[in-house]
């Protein structure tokens, strides 16, 4: 049987939730799984994988190339030390980058954004989400799972923990940090996104969305129009057809028109509410609740509706 290799998401030494649902979605491929997790110290992120249902070793990768995202060095410091077989991880931008990168290296088939794993039938979205493509794995495969599909491993493992240090092998990377935006929530992991459009009218107006953000606990998303329209909201925030796919269960759409590309990534988010002036705007033909206003009159409402019942 092939080695099943994950390789955990994490964020300044942070290990992130999505790497329980990883842990899942790997126990589907097989039982004999390994958990790699990079960092720049990884012996805390390493301690809680190491507690994940399932998991038989935990690799600690410390490198110094790990502060700072580079695609090619994170793929030769992972290389270096993964053995051969199925790998996978995160549907992030960063997981979906790397992953052509480690799939090149490895030569092995890639299959970006699972959502289904069936023995050796592996499920993913083609054509933007319109269609689900089942491909049969009949050689080493490196894998990206989407966020939010599989239901995250329980706790209860003791996986033995061994520490690897490739620093002295490899160049550091100088390429700046992409932590602006992963200091905040990602979209593609959050549960609740609420998400700002060219009718936001400024870059500076997002402000107000983060405020509602924080109070929910949400992650904050853009529109491509945004996106290309303000140096400010960087593409990682971008939800549709050429930016992220989104799964959450409530998506709340402001100041977005409802292009059928924004739709595309967001469209089976469990609850859709749209706030638009124009109520013709084709996102209110999808939301499930819809509020036909300005954002200047609707959000403050929100945010005070809010504090009241959150406290
Ligand atoms: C190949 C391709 C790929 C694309 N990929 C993506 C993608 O990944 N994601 C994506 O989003 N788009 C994508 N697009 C662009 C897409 O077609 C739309 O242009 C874009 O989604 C529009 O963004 P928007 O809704 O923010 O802007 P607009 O279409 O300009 O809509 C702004 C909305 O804000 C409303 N509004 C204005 N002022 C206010 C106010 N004060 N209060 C409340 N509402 C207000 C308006 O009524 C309007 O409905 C792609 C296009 C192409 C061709």
């Amino acid at each position: 049987m092939s080695e099943i290799i994950i390789l955990a998401e994490v964020i300044n030494n942070t290990l992130k939730e999505s790497t329980a649902e990883i842990v899942s979605a790997a126990s589907s491929l097989g039982d004999s799984l390994t958990l790699i997790v990079p960092g720049t110290s990884p012996e805390s992120a390493a301690g809680i994988a190491s507690t994940y249902e399932g998991i038989r070793s935990v690799i600690a990768l410390q490198d110094d190339c790990f502060a700072n995202f580079d695609s090619a060095a994170w793929c030769e410091a992972i290389s270096s030390i993964a053995p051969e077989g199925h790998l996978l991880t995160s549907s992030s931008a960063i997981g979906k980058e790397l992953a052509a990168r480690l799939a090149v290296s490895r030569n092995s088939t890639i299959i970006q954004d699972v959502i289904k794993i069936d023995g050796q039938n592996i499920t993913h979205p083609i054509y933007s989400g319109k269609a689900h493509q089942t491909v049969v794995l009949n050689g080493p495969s490196v894998m990206t799972i989407r966020s939010n599909i599989f239901k995250p491993t329980g706790k209860g493992g003791n996986a033995s923990i061994s520490n690897v240090n490739t620093s002295s092998n490899l160049r550091a990377s100088l390429k700046e940090m992409v932590a602006k935006a992963s200091e905040r929530l990602d979209v593609s992991e959050a549960d609740i996104i609420i998400s700002g459009g060219r009718g936001m009218g400024s870059p500076s107006n997002f402000d107000k969305l983060y405020g509602i953000a924080d109070k929910l606990g949400a992650a904050v998303g853009a529109s491509r129009a945004a996106v290309d329209t303000w140096d400010e909201i960087p593409h990682s925030m971008q939800v549709g057809q050429t930016g992220k796919t989104v799964n959450p269960s409530l998506y709340i759409a402001v100041g977005i028109s409802g292009a059928i590309q924004h739709l595309a990534g967001m469209r089976t988010s469990k609850y859709i509410v749209a706030i638009n002036k124009d109520g013709t705007a084709p996102i209110f033909r999808h939301a499930d609740y819809g509020i036909i206003a300005t954002w200047e009159e609707a959000l403050p409402i929100l945010e005070q509706e809010l504090g009241a019942l959150l406290g």
